[in-house]
């Protein structure tokens, strides 16, 4: 039997990944302190999965950015408008490889990035494979080389991981879209050269990630998978190839994908535990299996008992020699590190014995590869497997969890769910004289740059060396200077900036009972972004208002409308690590109650807009089409309860990032908010055709530059950019705004692009006032 893991967190335990990405960015390190910075993390990682006593590590699970970036780079798909970047260095392509992922301004070039999505169903981002019709490969960067020979001179024969052919190719966007899949023959000739490269170098293992084999298949997806496969077998022979799949499960795809020429294939066990009476009925002889038992999406301590009864049916089946142990998924999702929690205060230690992080998962791993293979259990062994059973069954009764009131509060919901608002076209009637904006209304979508000064005095604050009232002070002095700027410049709708907040889930979960915290449980999200999940380990109420006192004060200071802000249920639920001992939906509607409460609040304070975020509703959607279905009918319904019982005066916005609606538009529809803000400048508003195509009937912001790139868009781009919106949707509808929240740019940044906005938002008026007949709907 095999202990082996799909992949380590890379960011470095305090984070050091990113804050050298950043340093490199801005010029305050130098190329070789990044580099070095990367290789004392890989090194790391490799002696700490080596120490715990895994038979197979991985390498090349590290990135700078993003793995599936590395991938473009290994087979050169650079897109042209990169061109002039390319040099013959490392740190050329490194430097190259940076503009891809964040855009490129200098004196000498102004290039946008590359488009950005999630990976799956998680909130891990990947920049989208850009192909030409009919690219052509080369073997660019030899990264997964490199970093196999590191590994090598550290004395760990590692197993390389790639994104899988196939997989790669179903991830990216080929320009006129015709089927990306006619690329494999291109492609493959690039894998093989790694391959045999890889080879010469002493591999043994390679792991391809095909997390597509798990998803719903066409033939011609399906043929794909068994061609790549076919050929890749037939050169090399000696190679094992394991075949990654994660998130779901094999399902329908199961005959075909373990009928694959590899020599083991990973399933995971977690998400999907019910594909293994059906992957071990059709098994073929010699086909090694890798089951996934442990989360490497959550953070609850393994269930080893659980764990064990899979993995001796399998044992009991096709026999220990065929059997590999692993987490469910790559360990990129978990945090590193329980044993950094030490803050008992917002970690109970009752709590932080329920979980484990990416470290204590690789120890799971080996753990319950020795108690499950013939080894007879030693001392350790045996005691490691008690404390487990009481962890697990402490949590399964703890009094910290339920809450009598919260269920009590699940009587009224079809109650509330009754309330309703009336058709739009009178809402909007009755907002619209109240608040009496101008056409294309400007505003942003919450959030100003969170300075390191503001970040400060919220360490303060927790470390105690800010009184409240000395915090709420300075905050607000931040908000006052805010509305004032936004005035001058001649926006809208205001934004109170949300400085208090340190994350737009945590600063709501840290008020709400249900939640606890980590220090340091930090997850990448993209390049050197992280986010700090918490954790859902109970019933979930509001016990004070949570932001009624900013949004009171930033209204008090000006007499144009300030936008009141909240995280929406779907949202708080999708970012956080939830408790898995109940349905999702019970915890959504638990979180959706919660928010109400503070909607109606903010209500009553006089606040007349409210938006509701959920930036999250979209990957919240099942990766199989058939499950959708019943996720969208409670996620849809958790929104509305969230503001149910509103007038119709009070105009409610909600945000959605990265979104591709098309498949969902009736369910965002229903959400029936007033306004909708959305992504749609990396994509060119290609997102808005299916606002035109289905006539959706409210109002619509389409985002009209990317906030996640440095650059500064002109009002001309912007302009350009509504023109083609008044096309698909009549202009009566539109809003102008940014993609997203802005407080990751700096201020510079910020006020440049926000003034250009508002110049295209007042040149689209006039051309529309001018050419109103020329648009025709
Ligand atoms: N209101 C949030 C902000 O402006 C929305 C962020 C998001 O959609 N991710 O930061
Ligand atoms: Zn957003």
């Amino acid at each position: 039997m095999i202990a082996h893991n799909l992949g380590y967190p890379r960011i470095g335990n305090g984070r050091e990944l990113k804050k050298a990405c950043e340093n490199y960015w801005s010029g305050t390190i130098s190329y070789d302190q990044l580099i070095q910075t990367g290789s004392e993390i890989r090194i790391k990682n490799l002696e700490l999965q080596k120490r715990a006593g895994l038979d197979l590590i991985p390498s090349n699970d590290f990135s700078f950015y993003d793995h599936v970036l590395d991938t473009s780079m290994m087979v050169g798909a650079i897109p042209e408008r990169y061109s002039n970047l390319k040099k013959n260095s490392k740190q050329g392509e490194l430097d190259l490889y940076f503009a891809m992922a964040r855009g490129y301004q200098k004196d000498d070039g102004d290039i946008t990035a590359m488009e950005m999505t999630k990976w799956f169903d998680t909130n891990y981002h990947y920049i989208v494979p850009e192909f030409e019709q009919n690219q052509r490969f080369e073997l660019w960067s030899t990264k997964v080389i490199d970093e196999f020979i590191d590994a090598k001179r550290q004395g760990i024969n590692t197993k390389p991981v790639l994104v899988g052919p196939v997989s790669y190719l179903l991830m990216g966007k080929e320009k006129g879209s015709r089927n990306k899949l006619d690329l494999l023959q291109n492609l493959l000739p690039v894998y093989f050269e790694v391959l045999t490269i890889l080879s010469e170098n002493g591999a043994q293992w390679i792991q391809m990630d095909e997390p597509f084999l798990a998803m719903d298949l066409d033939l011609k997806e399906k043929n794909a998978f068994i061609a790549a496969y076919n050929e890749i077998r037939s050169r090399f022979p000696q190679l094992k190839i394991l075949i990654a799949t994660y998130f779901e499960g094999l399902r329908d795809n199961t005959q075909m994908a373990v009928n694959l020429p590899v020599n083991a294939i990973h399933i995971d066990l977690v998400r999907y535990p019910e594909q293994l009476d059906a992957v071990l009925s059709l098994i073929p002889d010699n086909l090694i299996l890798s089951l996934g038992v442990v989360d490497g999406r959550n953070i609850w301590k393994n269930d080893y008992e659980n764990s064990l009864k899979l993995i001796k049916k399998a044992v009991g089946k096709i026999g220990e020699k065929r059997i590999m142990v692993s987490a469910s998924c790559s360990l990129l999702h978990s945090p590193c590190d329980l044993d950094l929690e030490t803050n008992d205060k917002t970690l109970p230690k009752q709590i932080k014995d329920w979980l484990s992080f990416a470290k204590q998962k690789i120890h799971e791993v080996v753990i319950l590869k020795r108690l499950s293979s013939g080894e007879i259990p030693d001392e350790i062994l045996h005691q490691k497997l008690s404390e487990n059973k009481k962890s697990v069954a402490d949590r399964k009764t703890s009094q910290l969890i339920h809450n009598e009131s919260v269920k009590k509060r699940f009587e009224s919901l079809a109650e509330i769910e009754g309330l309703k608002r009336s058709p739009y076209p009178v809402r909007k009637q009755k907002q619209q004289k109240k608040l009496n904006l101008p056409s294309f209304p400007t505003t942003t979508i919450g959030s100003f740059p969170q300075t390191s000064e503001v970040r400060s005095w919220r360490a303060k604050l927790k470390r105690g060396e800010l009184t409240y009232s000395g915090y709420s002070e300075l905050i607000k002095h931040e908000i006052e200077s805010v509305i004032r700027w936004q005035e001058d410049v001649g926006l809208d709708v205001l934004v109170h900036g949300e400085f208090e907040r340190n994350d737009m889930v945590e600063y709501f979960g840290e008020m709400l009972d249900g939640f606890v915290f980590t220090k340091n449980g930090w997850v990448q999200s993209y390049g050197s972004r992280c986010v700090k999940p918490p954790v859902i380990f109970g019933d979930i109420q509001r016990i004070n208002p949570m932001t009624v006192e900013w949004i009171k004060y930033a209204q008090s200071l000006t007499s144009k409308p300030v936008k009141g802000m909240l995280t929406g249920p779907v949202t708080i639920l999708q970012w956080s690590f939830v408790r898995d001992d109940q349905p999702l939906s019970e915890t959504c509607l638990q979180i959706a109650l919660s928010i109400r409460d503070e909607v109606l609040d903010l209500e009553k304070a006089g606040v007349s807009i409210i938006q509701i975020d959920e930036p999250a509703i979209r990957e919240g959607l099942p990766l199989r089409k058939n499950d959708w279905n019943s996720y969208l009918e409670w996620a849809v319904k958790a929104f509305r309860i969230s503001y149910s019982g509103i007038k119709d005066e009070t105009q409610i916005h909600t945000h959605m990032c990265y979104s591709e609606f098309h498949d969902i538009i009736q369910n965002i529809t229903a959400l029936d908010a007033d306004v909708i803000t959305i992504e749609c400048s990396r994509s060119q508003m290609e997102l808005l055709d299916v606002f035109a195509d289905y006539k959706y009937p409210n109002d619509i912001g389409p985002g009209l530059y990317d906030i996640h790139s440095p650059r500064v868009p002109s009002d001309e781009e912007m302009i350009g950019l509504l023109k083609k919106a008044v096309v698909v949707i009549p202009k009566e509808n539109i809003w102008v705004n940014p993609d997203c929240g802005l407080k990751t740019r700096n201020w510079e940044e910020t006020k440049a692009a926000i003034s250009e906005m508002v110049r295209a938002a007042r040149a689209i008026r006039e051309f529309a006032s001018v050419n109103s007949e020329a648009i025709v709907h």
